[in-house]
Parts: C-alpha cells; sequence; structure tokens
C-alpha cells in the first residue's frame, strides 16, 4: 500500500509509515506504539539517571592537597597564598593587605590546615 501524506511505497501491515512518521494503518496489531513509548521513556530514564550520576559524582567544591595548602600557608600565608590556592580571591587579598589578618589569621589557618584531611575541600 501507499502512504496517504507522503505516498512512499510501504508494507501493508505497517501502521506507522517509515518514511514521514505518520500513522497510517489501524492500531489492532499495536506493536509499534509501545515500542515507541518505551523507547522515550527509558531513554529518559537513563539521562535522568545519568544526571543523578553527575551531580552525585560532582565533588562538594574544590579539592585542595593539603601538602601544598599547608606549605604555601607556613611559607607565603601571610600573603594569602594558600587563600588565593583554595580559590577564595577575596580573602587573599584581604590577607595580602593585612599581613595575613595581622598573622592572627596566618596562624589559625596552619592549625586549621593541620586538622584537615588530605585532600580537603573548600
Ligand atoms: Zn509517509
Amino acid at each position: 500500500m501507499y502512504c496517504k501524506f507522503c505516498a512512499a511505497e510501504i508494507d501493508d501491515d505497517c501502521v506507522v509509515c517509515p518514511k514521514c512518521g505518520k500513522q497510517v494503518g489501524q492500531l489492532e496489531g499495536a506493536s509499534n506504539q509501545p515500542i515507541i513509548i518505551n523507547n522515550s521513556s527509558s531513554s529518559s530514564a537513563s539521562a535522568a539517571a545519568s544526571a543523578a550520576a553527575t551531580v552525585v559524582g560532582v565533588p562538594r567544591g574544590k579539592m585542595c592537597n593539603k601538602t601544598t595548602a599547608l606549605l604555601l600557608c607556613i611559607f607565603l600565608g601571610v600573603f594569602g597564598a594558600h587563600k588565593f590556592y583554595e580559590g577564595k580571591i577575596g580573602m587573599g587579598i584581604l590577607y595580602l593587605l593585612t599581613g595575613g589578618l595581622f598573622c592572627i589569621g596566618w596562624i589559625i589557618d596552619i592549625i586549621a590546615l593541620i586538622g584537615k584531611p588530605n585532600p580537603y575541600y573548600v
């Protein structure tokens, strides 16, 4: 038979025209319809699952190496080097201008860094 929408020659038992995708036959067989629904639902389900996996896989924040941060803090901490390393640019500039918050913030950060796991997240 021929598709009444695009006039393509198709099989007599076709329900959906393979050329234009429109319904040309009766749904008594209806085998095409559930397959189409299953395909779309399974693909969207897998897309949602992969999206959820992506969300789970994202770390809480920037991953920092404790050793690097601690060395930066000890030697360049009064200039805020470890704050720049952690991505805290504002705090880094503040440390740079105030000499590590007048060395108080610097010493606190060294002690805090020693207590952190390796790697740690900020
Ligand atoms: Zn057609």
